[in-house]
Order: C-alpha cells, then sequence, then structure tokens
C-alpha cells in the first residue's frame, strides 16, 4: 500500500493525484485524533511557516517534511492544513 497523499501535487483533486484513499478532511482529522494521544507538539510560529512556504512545503506535527496542503505517510496533515481547520472550530 503506497503512500496515501500524492508526493508531487501536494493534494487530492490535484493532476495526477487519483489514489483518492484519504481526504483532505480525513487528514486533518486523523491529525486531531493524533493531538489527542501524543504530547510535546506546538504549533510553529508564523516565521517558521513562511520558511516552509519558501521552500515549497510544510512539516507536519510529527516533523514530517510534507506538501503544503498534503499530508505525510503517516496520514497527518500538515501544519497549514491543522491551522486552517482550527480556525473553524
Ligand atoms: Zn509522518
Amino acid at each position: 500500500m503506497g503512500p496515501p497523499y500524492c508526493r508531487d501535487t501536494g493534494g487530492v483533486g490535484s493532476p495526477g493525484c487519483d489514489d483518492g484513499t484519504v481526504t483532505t478532511g480525513e487528514a486533518v482529522e486523523a491529525t486531531f485524533d493524533w493531538f489527542e494521544v501524543n504530547s510535546g507538539w506546538a504549533p510553529p510560529d508564523p516565521e517558521t511557516l513562511a520558511d516552509w512556504r519558501a521552500e515549497g512545503g510544510c512539516r507536519a506535527p510529527d516533523d514530517c517534511w510534507v506538501a503544503p496542503e498534503g499530508w505525510c505517510e503517516h496520514g497527518l496533515a500538515s501544519w497549514l492544513l491543522v491551522l486552517a481547520a482550527a480556525e473553524h472550530r
């Protein structure tokens, strides 16, 4: 089973991303679940996020390097997705 995200395109619905096994919403939900059972994480500050953006990617909460609007092979959404979702909670 391959990773549930698209390494090159950064998201379900992007060109070339057709595995469709995980949606952005599911990845974000999985990440919030992960927060509940993992301590020691902290949201990145805005400068850090800007640095990641400048490099064309983002970190997931478990420190994996992912696409800005993607998620890592462990199913954790990027901080950009998590923080965007958190604003709507
Ligand atoms: Zn990971």
